[in-house]
């Protein structure tokens, strides 16, 4: 698999898909399958590319696999909302948190236009109304029938899907949450934003951070993966000047940008970030490629759980969750177990490296049989 992938970039035609300069192959899987954004495992080995000119890390479009035709089907949509904790504080949806930040950046409940892009089912837009009611929302996607979503939310004509370029502005804010890792001419589209908002207005973008996550790489709809560096530096080619906060929300970064007449890039390079990232990667396909043969159970069902069970085949018997809103779900044809009766079982933790250690002891306390991946790499 790893060979046909190496194979197939001599024909990849190599132009960054932000500024045109050539690529070179920066990560290309030894694993057989990646995972789509809705935590679904696409046999297809993830392969990396990174601009020379812009450092974007990206997929061309040969190894990309978007299909987001029945994406409102899945109930386990990772985009969906996030519960955000904070010590001392009641816990907030990440819609609510975003929409708290649009508010107070945009001086309080006033009477601002508002588009998100990218809105699906309204979590953001319901969050919104309900923090500013005196905002007039808006919302763009790719699914017309979410029009009978938004309207609802947002009011009559308030709901677009084609062309962005077609939307009629001008907004007081733009909001894309998990929304610009999956476009394809990311320049292009925050060009069309600049022109869709009135001089100074917020662009408010959330996506995964890369360094906190290198696993963004096997998430196979996502065509770009950001660093906060080469984020902020995005936006400025767009005429946004905003630095990406990576602490707000833990894997993830916000950049609130405002929109300026004229901007410069800084001609210094950016320092290169790539080793700790690669380092992470190599050392769990090094590990995943020495899992025990056998029927095993996978406990976690993100992005580690997906790609073990892909790489288990028909030896995942089986997935378990603790949360108590996964238990019993349907994922991947098995039902979704809690960690009850897992006296004998073989469980392989799908956990990142920080967590496996805490939740292998309490599953080996139930009588299981642990397997942590993270530890099979001096094997
Ligand atoms: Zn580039």
């Amino acid at each position: 698999m790893a060979e046909s992938a190496t194979e197939k970039t001599a024909t990849l035609p190599g132009k960054c898909r932000l500024c045109g300069s050539p690529l070179r192959v920066l990560f290309s899987s030894k694993l057989p399958v990646a995972v789509s954004s809705a935590c679904f495992p696409v046999f297809r080995p993830t392969l990396i590319m990174q601009c020379t000119t812009c450092n974007l890390y990206q997929k061309t479009d040969e190894t990309l696999v978007a299909d987001y035709l029945n994406y409102q089907v899945f109930d386990n949509d990772p985009a969906a909302d996030k519960l955000i904790f904070k010590t001392g504080k009641p816990h907030q949806t990440r819609s609510q948190l975003v929409a708290d930040l649009v508010v107070s950046q945009l001086g309080g409940n006033r009477e601002g236009r508002v588009l998100e892009i990218g809105c699906q089912r309204g979590a953001f837009l319901t969050a919104l109304k309900a923090a500013a009611p005196n905002f007039k929302l808006h919302g763009f996607d790719l699914d017309p029938s979410y029009k009978s979503i938004i309207e609802p939310i947002c009011g009559p004509n308030t709901y677009c899907c084609g062309e962005l370029a077609d939307v009629v502005g001008p907004f007081d804010a733009c909001v894309l949450i998990h929304t610009f890792e999956h476009i394809p001419n990311p320049g292009q589209v925050l060009d069309t934003i600049h022109r869709l908002l009135v001089p100074g207005g917020l662009l408010v973008i959330v996506v995964p951070d890369l360094l906190a996550s290198p696993l963004d790489f096997y998430v196979i709809d996502h065509t770009c993966h950001f660093v906060a560096p080469v984020l902020e530096r995005t936006l400025l080619r767009s005429r946004f000047v905003g630095r990406p906060d990576t602490t707000i929300i833990s894997n993830e970064q916000i950049a609130m940008a405002r929109s300026v007449e004229k901007a410069e890039l800084p001609s210094t390079p950016l320092e290169p970030c790539d080793a700790p990232i690669l380092s992470l990667l190599h050392r769990l396909e090094c590990c995943l490629q020495k899992l025990p043969k056998g029927p095993s159970l996978v406990f976690g069902t993100a992005v580690i759980g997906v790609l073990i069970s892909g790489v288990l085949g028909d030896d995942c018997i089986g997935f378990i969750d603790e949360s108590p809103f996964q238990a019993g779900k349907k994922f991947l044809g098995h039902t979704i177990r809690s960690t009850d009766g897992l006296r004998g079982e073989r469980v392989i933790l799908g956990v990142a490296e920080s967590l496996a250690p805490v939740v292998g002891q309490r599953l080996r306390a139930l009588g299981a049989e642990v397997v942590n991946p993270w530890e099979l790499a001096g094997v």
